[in-house]
């Protein structure tokens, strides 16, 4: 045992990450509402910049994704020199934790945040600090009260998932202001696109005020999960670290494509915010009642909360929704275990949520 190759310290204490279900045995359809990907698809745009793609899989990427940030930096009118593409935002908090984090650091992230920050700070070799949630909403008090001298970033996901919850700019801007300068604020706005609330910050301005703080964005959830294409704004001492030690030709060509495209594409990207609003609105209205609570969501998700009495719990809900073929994320692994997210998908498969959850809690 012993002379085998040993993983460095910290690796196996990560708990794998255990990605939604995609199957529904025995049931005639299968509907996945368990990824918040998008309900419509990916830019048509997209699909055709990927099949041009497809005749010159031979010749290697742009090692920077040039074009593709070009793009970005003309659509949100930011500096492209500041801009880091990565294979999927995964990577990019991956390599953001390997920039900052060592052995004994610590990394700052709320009770119910992304799943994904335990895993890239341990990974670095450093230890997650909770902290604690005021009715599912991230606390800037207790993010603050959780940084010590030894704390490298502070990890935050606007809106949250799995909660769907958000921070006001004001206290985005609160929760920097409580920072000290030597800590990285990572915004992470995976669910930007689907924002409606007219109080929130994307982190874009926090960015050019500061020099620690770093956006984070993904293509994954408004079309193009598979293409696995996310990236980062932030100041250029960070750019310039972190971009050390991403792999030359980190994001193949037909990710940066599809991604160019598709942040090109703001009419397809409003046809994604507008049916995910509409359709948002509705389920929750469907939903909520005296026994079940609906998280207000500003993400293509809402998190649906059961009661524990026998029979009416997240679990049954769960079976009785995978009999009908609709497979929704259960959320124990967040220690949430009376919830169930659902992703906002089309409106014949709302229809079919709404349908089943109801009869489910009339049945009782
Ligand atoms: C889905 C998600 C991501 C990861 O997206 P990829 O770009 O697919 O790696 C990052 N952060 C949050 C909060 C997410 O929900």
């Amino acid at each position: 045992m012993e002379n085998r190759p040993q993983p460095q310290k910290g690796i196996l204490e990560i708990a794998p990450y255990v990605p939604g279900r995609s199957t529904a045995h025995g049931a005639s359809r299968v509907i996945k509402l368990s990824a918040n990907e998008s309900p419509l698809g990916a830019s048509p745009k997209a699909i055709e910049a990927v099949k041009a793609a497809a005749e010159k899989l031979d010749i290697y990427p742009e090692g920077s994704s040039r074009q593709l940030r070009e793009t970005l930096g003309e659509v949100h009118s930011i500096d492209a020199e500041r801009i880091i593409v990565g294979a999927g935002s995964d990577e990019v908090l991956h390599l953001l934790a390997q920039t900052y984090i060592g052995d004994g650091d610590e990394a700052v992230m709320s009770q119910y945040g992304f799943m994904v920050y335990p895993i890239v700070t341990r990974a670095a070799g450093g230890t997650p600090i909770i902290a604690a949630e005021t009715d599912y909403r991230a606390d800037v008090d207790a993010l603050l009260a959780a940084v010590t001298d030894r704390t490298k970033i502070v990890f935050l996901a606007n809106p949250n998932n799995p909660t769907g919850t958000y921070l006001d700019a004001g206290a985005l801007d609160r929760l920097h202001a409580g920072l000290p300068s030597h800590v990285v604020l990572v915004i992470d706005s995976a669910y930007a696109e689907y924002v409606t609330a007219e109080d929130y910050g994307v982190g874009i301005s926090l960015v050019e005020r500061a020099e620690n703080v770093v956006m984070v964005r993904t293509f994954s959830k408004m079309g193009l999960a598979a293409a696995r294409v996310g990236w980062l704004y932030g100041p250029e001492h960070v750019v310039d670290a972190v971009n050390r030690i991403r792999g030359p030709f980190n994001v193949s060509v037909p990710g940066q494509v599809a991604a160019t495209a598709a942040a090109r594409d703001t009419v397809f990207t409003k046809a994604l915010r507008d049916h995910n609003a509409r359709w948002r609105d509705w389920l929750t209205d469907k939903l909520a009642s005296n026994r079940l609570r609906v998280l207000p969501s500003q993400g293509n998700f809402i998190l649906v909360l059961f009661p524990d009495t026998p029979g009416q719990t997240a679990s049954d809900a769960n079976a009785a929704l995978l009999a009908q073929g609709l497979v929704v994320r259960e959320m124990g692994g967040y220690g949430i275990d009376n919830g169930l997210r659902i992703s906002i998908g089309t409106q014949d498969a709302m229809e079919a949520v709404a349908e089943c959850l109801n009869a489910f809690m009339e049945d009782k």
